[in-house]
């Protein structure tokens, strides 16, 4: 799962971040609006915290945008306490939820977790299964039939994209722009490396579950 982080108080900014990544979320963090409109435009996020009150461009108006644009992605407005009209103003524009600031990072947590888990099939908050084959986030490991494998975190999340995606073909461009984000230099055989381990994985845990490769494309779970 990749989240975006609008928020241009730094500390606050860098803080949750780094919460959402000990969580096992792919994380991509901006400090103001434009870049803010920017990341969200690219509609690779499974959900968008989004800060009100921001330079360049307000949280109001980049909802407004993305949702112009048909970008159905959660987002969850953070408001300060005097910004009761705007956040009834952002729920009016498309937002799904809001948290007025200062908040726990739990009830974050948790909002984040009721808004993307509409995917896949869900066995509770930590587990992700696909015929049979249970993806746990808490171990970051892969369970079937009391088998059960341990995974990095890089193969957790390529593995969660696969199985939130069944029967879809992920192109490879897309697991680079969702997992290491696109100022990275990762290499297309970096990608097939870490395949290579899952596929070891899933028939080292017995299971009959294939990671598909549509050659030149990506990837896909049968
Ligand atoms: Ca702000």
């Amino acid at each position: 799962m990749k989240i975006l982080v609008v928020e241009d108080e730094t500390q606050l900014a860098d803080a949750l971040s780094e919460i959402l990544k000990r969580h096992r979320y792919a994380v991509d963090t901006v400090y103001n609006g434009i870049d803010g409109l920017d990341n969200a435009l690219t509609d690779i996020y499974d959900c968008i915290v989004l800060d009100i009150m921001l330079p360049g461009m307000n949280g109001i108006e980049i909802l407004r945008n993305i949702r112009n644009e048909k970008i159905s992605t959660p987002v969850i407005l953070l408001t300060a306490r005097s910004e009761i009209e705007d956040k009834i103003n952002g729920l009016d524009c498309g937002a799904d939820d809001y948290l007025t600031k200062p908040f726990v990072t739990g009830e974050l947590l948790a909002r984040i977790r009721a808004l993307t888990r509409r995917k896949g099939e869900i066995v509770d908050d930590s587990k992700l299964s696909y015929c049979g084959l249970i993806l746990n986030k808490d171990s970051c490991s892969m369970t079937y039939n009391e088998n059960d494998v341990k995974l990095s975190l890089k193969e957790y999340q390529i593995m969660e994209m696969l199985m939130t995606n069944p029967k879809r073909i992920l192109p490879k461009e897309r697991i680079i722009e969702k997992i290491w984000g696109f100022e990275s230099d990762v290499e297309y055989n970096n990608i097939e490396v870490y395949i290579s381990f899952l596929r070891k994985k899933l028939s080292a845990i017995g299971t009959d579950i294939k990671i598909k490769t549509a050659r030149g494309i990506g990837y896909s779970i049968e």
